[in-house]
């Protein structure tokens, strides 16, 4: 730059802002929009902020790596990701879907891809393989599958379903979101598709909103990384930084917070006034066998039906001091949930009661906290519940 420009052009352009070291430790924060071309000839490997960006790019490599998948696309939350998927379907596609998916997931295939693209979806127990064969039809396209499902923390068996898909030609996805991939590796058991709210186990610091698709192999990826380009829900840099950040203490976290999980689980399993407890980690699960062939742990969050009624159950709730009421997931800090009115809040009574979210079920996303100080508080809560109850 000249020494002699005008002020309102050294402000921009002083110093050696195009430079960036390159033995950080930690990728940079890139937050360019552009990329410079050195001449008309140059074709570097960054050009435009949506089509690729050098932070994005770190995580995603990462991602993709932990899933053992061939590429990923880091979108700006989970709905944008699981809608990047839904891009590759033509238009008129009919997707068989696990029933009691995640709410958000059926208002989008129902209410939104139903009307705009002609979207048609059977919801089903893809563990019945006899409705599952039943509900194909020739415009398949798709099977979406979650697994363990929320709250009620249904498993699906993923090797099985993908035989079925591919013998069928229908992709499939399996939504990781409960799991991430420190719990449970989803191309590795023939899927073509995982997706995940980053704004849970990924990110895992509550403080941050983003998705993430990753595909098995080459064309998928291509194809992905053209419709994530075209529609431009891709993850901003700050937040692919705070991703990717929290992939590093995934490991320690998820160790710890399943661990936690597992005695929470035990301790619910012989309380009084618990009518059920919904983990697949405990031996009395009916899907406990298929927990330990496809998952590594049983996870880090527990449901539970209480025996008591809405009422009765509100202090409870409301009380714990350190269990938060939130409608995430998959933090640091342990949450309830209270499905019915928070997380399946949009959908109808009938439609909640049909997938088993009564009044008296809670959901508890368990944290980093010592477990022993998070079974007292719930201890406390109990006392109160026992007293409400007398
Ligand atoms: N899938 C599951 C299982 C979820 O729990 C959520 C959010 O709670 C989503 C997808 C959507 O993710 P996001 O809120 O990041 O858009």
């Amino acid at each position: 730059m000249k020494q002699n420009n005008n002020f309102s052009t050294q402000v921009i352009h002083a110093g050696e802002q195009s430079t960036y070291a390159d033995n950080t430790i930690f990728p940079a924060i890139v937050t360019s929009s552009s990329f410079i071309k050195r001449s008309l000839d140059d074709s570097p490997d960054y050009a435009y902020g949506r089509v690729g960006n050098p932070t994005r790019h770190a995580y995603e490599t990462s991602i993709a790596r932990l899933e053992n998948g061939h590429g990923a696309v880091a979108c700006a939350s989970g709905m944008a990701a699981t809608a990047t998927v839904l891009d590759l379907l033509p238009k008129d596609s009919h997707v068989i879907v696990m029933a009691g998916v995640y709410g958000g997931t059926f208002r989008l295939m129902q209410d939104y891809r139903g009307k705009t693209s002609g979207l048609s979806a059977s919801y089903i127990d893809l563990n019945d393989l006899e409705a599952l064969a039943a509900s194909r039809q020739d415009n398949t396209r798709l099977i979406w599958i979650e697994t363990p499902t929320n709250p009620l923390l249904q498993l699906v068996d993923i090797q099985r379903v993908t035989d079925f898909a591919r013998a069928h030609g229908i992709l499939t996805c399996v939504d990781n979101t409960f799991c991430s991939p420190w719990n449970q590796r989803p191309i590795e058991l023939g899927v073509d598709l995982v997706m995940h709210s980053a704004s849970k186990y990924i990110g895992g610091h509550s403080d941050l909103i983003g998705g993430v698709v990753v595909a098995a192999g080459e064309q998928l990826f291509a194809r992905l990384r053209a419709i994530s380009m075209a529609i431009g829900a891709v993850q901003g840099p700050f937040d692919c930084y705070l991703a990717l950040r929290g992939l590093k203490t995934l490991d320690v976290r998820m160790e710890r917070q399943c661990s936690n999980a597992a005695q929470i689980a035990r301790y619910l399993s012989q309380h009084p006034l618990v009518e059920e407890v919904y983990y697949p980690g405990l031996e009395s699960h009916a899907q406990h066998e298929l927990c330990k062939r496809q998952m590594r742990t049983g996870g880090a969050v527990v449901s539970l039906k209480l025996k008591a009624d809405r009422q009765a159950m509100t202090p409870f709730i409301e009380q714990l001091s350190i269990f938060v009421l939130a409608d995430s997931l998959g933090g640091v800090e342990s949450m309830i949930n209270h499905s019915y009115s928070m997380s399946h809040n949009s959908l109808s009574h009938e439609q909640k009661i049909n997938i088993g979210i009564s009044e008296n079920l809670i959901r508890l996303s368990i944290g980093l906290e010592h477990v022993d100080d998070l079974i007292a508080d719930l201890d406390a809560g109990f006392e109160r519940l026992r007293t409400a109850c007398a």
